[in-house]
């Protein structure tokens, strides 16, 4: 017997509550208990995502917010700055080349922040992008970027600021009105403990006012015609209704922690966590880790896929390697969601047990004690 743990940035563990919800007879997606539970939702996301903004329900998966940001936003010929600092920010400019869209390409190296003095160069030097492409929390590479101080920079150009916030939304501070967040792209899979399926965006006036201004190529993705729709507490199309359901009782776990308790939590797991790996003598991908997950560089010496098969077949732990170039050269644990301290101990403690059988030198529980040391706010020992 093998206990499954999912410990893997997205999908993430799904609640007992949540899973239940998904049982239920389906109901229909023009009743007025389906109105209901959209208009719940519909309050209960802009409480996490700290936003009065609209908030729209999409039927796809966190792509496709990205791809419904890029489409209504930039006309076909204009231009879009990407800040693209990983596998999942080199996506915006992927989607933009899709539809004749015109990429600035603002290289960061990968596990390291987005400098925010050079968006606001880009800027200077492109006054006429009409949108600047950024990411919470980088999942490629474990790192989260200075989204607060980009946002203030974008907020005095005529561009909008569209966020990947797909792992970062409910593990990662967020004010997307006052942080100058534009466009704010969620999918449910991640922090959001629910299956995949879903993705939420959030749009503010001024980005309504690029999207009003031109007639987007996009049918299903249509932002105009979602605006329409949730006006009414309604989606254009048959949402995955399970999974909205499914939502309610996810966004009401969330709303019980209250939401600036959940991202204390996963600063603390997220410390932990790197504290476990540093105190192993790994050492940590990202200059500015992200607080949903870590990343980090896979022992000389050693295959990622031995340290991840071991964990797998010893302790029914699934982790993550590196994406593209990283492919090899890292390992990523998810500790967003319905993720505790026993989580990280017990994920923490596998990994000592499996690198002590592969060779790698080290003292039985000193992970395990580092992690425990931040639990108890005792800070460990230089
Ligand atoms: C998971 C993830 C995506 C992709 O989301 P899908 O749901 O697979 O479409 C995009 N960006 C980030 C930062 C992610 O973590």
């Amino acid at each position: 017997m093998r206990k499954p743990r999912l410990m893997t940035p997205g999908p993430a563990p799904v609640p007992e509550e949540v899973l239940l919800e998904l049982a239920r007879p389906v109901i229909h997606h023009r009743s007025n208990e389906a109105k209901e539970v959209i208009t719940e939702v519909t309050a209960g996301l802009k409480e996490v995502f700290k936003t009065k903004n609209d908030v729209m329900i999409l039927t796809a998966s966190g792509t496709g917010a990205m791809e419904a940001a890029t489409v209504n936003t930039v006309p076909p010929g204009g231009k879009a700055i990407v800040l693209n600092a990983g596998y999942f920010a080199d996506r915006w400019a992927k989607i933009c080349k899709a539809y004749g869209i015109n990429v600035v390409n603002l290289e960061t190296e990968w596990g390291h922040p987005v400098d925010p003095q050079t968006v606001e160069n880009a800027l200077k030097a492109n006054p006429d992008a009409a949108c600047v492409m950024g990411t919470l929390s980088e999942t490629s590479t474990g790192t989260g970027h200075p989204v607060e101080a980009i946002g203030k920079i974008v907020a005095k150009s005529d561009a909008v600021f569209a966020v990947d916030g797909i792992s970062g939304v409910g593990a990662m501070e967020c004010h997307t009105d006052k942080w100058g967040i534009d466009i704010l792209c969620v999918g449910s899979q991640k922090a959001l403990m629910l299956p995949p399926g879903l993705a939420f965006i959030a749009v503010s006036d001024k980005a309504w006012a690029k999207i009003d201004a031109f007639d987007s190529k996009s049918f299903y993705f249509n932002l105009k015609t979602a605006r329409k729709k949730a006006k009414e507490f309604d989606t254009p199309f048959t949402p995955a209704h399970t999974l909205i359901l499914a939502l309610r009782a996810a966004l009401k776990m969330i709303q019980t922690e209250g939401i600036e308790n959940v991202w204390d939590r996963h600063r603390r797991l997220s410390e932990a966590c790197q504290a476990g790996i540093k105190a192993l003598g790994l050492e940590l991908f990202s200059s500015r880790p992200a607080e949903g997950l870590t990343a980090f560089n896979v022992p000389a010496g050693l295959k990622d896929s031995q340290i991840r098969n071991a964990l797998t077949a010893k302790f029914g732990i699934t982790t993550v390697g590196g994406q593209d170039k990283l492919k090899g050269h890292i390992i990523r644990v998810g500790h967003m969601g319905y993720t505790d301290e026993l989580d990280v101990i017990s994920g923490l403690a596998a990994l000592e047990m499996v690198l002590s059988e592969l060779g790698h030198k080290l003292e039985p529980g000193v992970a395990v004690t580092a992690a425990q040391r931040v639990f108890i706010g005792k800070p460990a020992r230089a």
